[in-house]
């Protein structure tokens, strides 16, 4: 395979995945690269960073799709982008293989240092019709997805006149009572409640929301005693809660959830609305490369953030953030390695960035070391739920930390600014209830219109009336 030479031949620190990790890597080593004559490369095949905490936020329609997601173009102007995707990676040798996003041809990559930045991707488990009925939320194309579909559904359900249409349309069935489902669900209970306001064709009893945890709590970041109250207060919302709960088929949207651990089966009912949102795994692509990787599949690396394996230091070899099973000196996940969350991976790259750095001139690395602050959740309009360093907050307090925590998190001041503005706008206004048809097919119209018709067919000639016709109007008379 040639190397592409459009690329540039300087020495490279080669950025897989641009996300959380990614984008505050490349940020944080961009011009200090170039001043000693080499360069960030970063690979995505995505050209911008996702705020994933917002998606449920953009499902709901509180924040404009564009807005929870970072431009890499616009934010980092220093590093070489290439859209595309790393399938490869032989370290060994230093070179990685791409597969552009857009089409053409896969080609080889030489780098000096590599960090792995590639994340997570959704977990599933072998279950009957989950892939045809079901839908994830880790990318905005997916928020931007349920959020049409949600609205679209109550739509279609105020001009059915099959009751069994009607409820399959009007119910909504999130599985995974993690941060995201109960946010996720929360966040569309309290949209689908403002659309049907403003439908009279269609009454709030009909709408049904079904959250399966397959736990026996909820929300594990949180205390016991508000995963309680956050159940309290789904069960307040109409929301159904089934704890100890999993779903066993989805076949032709036919939902069948059994209860466990005995596996009788709990309810069977039709929902056109599966969201899975049952865990995350470490991206599979690091399988495709020759570093080591610890039994749950994530790079193995030491507190400094360089990968390592078994006979120690792969040298210029790095990762972090959800791909990477960084040792939390603090305590963390029951094997001692950081949770998959934005918290981590955001200081993760920080350090990562300062350590490759110092590594160039042999200077100390220093370990990563952060105590978890706690976590904030919003549950649609003056609702949610949080414990920041000990403190536990509940309803509307809880609801500003989450606004104000993820405010100040999200990447790059640009971007801080238009989610406020969104949130400002909606205070006064009320979440965009606009939903936009034809995404899928948008030229339809358009092809309907420019497409030749055919000629209309000639008038028939005007026939003399037949001769029965007339002997039978004669003799009715
Ligand atoms: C719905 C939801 C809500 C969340 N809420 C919170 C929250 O409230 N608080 C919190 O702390 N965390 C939250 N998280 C978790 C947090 O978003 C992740 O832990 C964080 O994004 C991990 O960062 P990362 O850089 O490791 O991976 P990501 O941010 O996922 O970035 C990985 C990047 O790699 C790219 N990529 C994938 N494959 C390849 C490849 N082969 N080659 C090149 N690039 C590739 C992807 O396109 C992506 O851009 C949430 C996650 C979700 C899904």
């Amino acid at each position: 395979m040639a190397i592409t030479p459009t690329f540039s031949a300087r020495p490279r620190v080669l950025v897989v995945g641009g996300g959380y990790v990614g984008l505050y890597t490349a940020f944080n080593l961009q011009k200090k690269i170039a001043k000693t004559g080499g360069i960030v490369t970063l690979i995505d095949p995505l050209p911008y960073m996702t705020y994933q905490p917002f998606l449920p936020e953009v499902a709901g329609g509180n924040i404009e799709a564009r807005h929870a997601v970072v431009s890499h173009r616009k934010h980092l102007k220093h590093t070489e982008l290439i859209q595309g995707s790393v399938t490869s990676i032989d370290h060994e040798n230093r070179t990685a293989v791409v597969a552009p996003a857009n089409g053409g041809e896969n080609f080889e990559l030489p780098y000096h240092d590599v960090v792995m930045a590639a994340g997570a991707i959704t977990r599933t488990f072998p279950i009957k019709g989950l892939a045809e009925a079901g839908i994830g939320l880790k990318t905005i194309e997916e928020a931007v997805a349920l959020r049409n579909q949600v609205l679209s559904l109550i739509e279609l359900a105020s001009t059915e006149t099959d009751p069994a249409k009607r409820a399959r349309a009007l119910t909504f069935v999130v599985v995974g009572g993690g941060f995201a489902g109960i946010e996720t669900i929360a966040e569309l209970e309290d949209m689908a409640r403002a659309a049907v306001k403003l439908n009279d064709r269609v009454d709030q009893s009909e709408l049904r929301f079904v959250l399966v945890e397959a736990m026996g709590r909820i929300m594990p970041e949180v205390t016991e005693a508000q995963a309680l109250w956050v159940v309290e207060h789904l069960r307040s919302r109409g929301v159904e809660v089934l704890l100890n709960t999993s779903l066993d088929n989805a076949e032709e949207n036919n939902i069948k959830l059994i209860n466990l651990p005995d596996k009788s089966v709990a309810q069977q009912f039709d929902a056109d609305t599966l969201i899975w949102t049952a865990g995350v795994m470490a991206n599979p692509m690091v399988r495709s490369t020759d570093f080591p990787i610890e039994p749950r599949g994530r790079v193995s690396v030491n507190v400094n953030l360089q990968v390592n394996g078994e006979f120690g230091v792969v040298p210029n070899a790095w990762a972090a953030g959800d791909v990477a099973a960084v040792p939390d000196v603090t305590g963390g996940l029951p094997d001692g390695t950081c949770v998959p969350n934005a918290q981590h991976a955001l200081r993760q790259a920080k350090r990562l960035a300062k350590n490759l750095w110092a590594s160039r001139f042999n200077k100390p690395l220093k370990g990563y070391k952060h105590k978890n602050l706690g976590a904030v959740a919003g549950f649609g309009q003056w609702k949610g739920v949080a414990k920041i360093m000990g403190i536990q907050l509940k309803g509307a307090p809880a609801w500003v930390a989450h606004r104000g925590y993820h405010g100040l998190a999200m990447p790059t001041v640009e971007r801080k600014f238009r989610v406020l503005m969104d949130w400002f706008i909606t205070m006064f206004t009320g979440r965009d209830m606009a939903q936009l048809e034809n995404l899928e097919a948008p030229r339809a119209t358009f092809v309907a219109a420019a497409t030749p018709k055919p000629k209309p067919a000639a008038a028939a000639p005007v026939e003399a009336p037949k001769a029965e016709a007339k002997e039978e109007a004669t003799a009715g008379k």
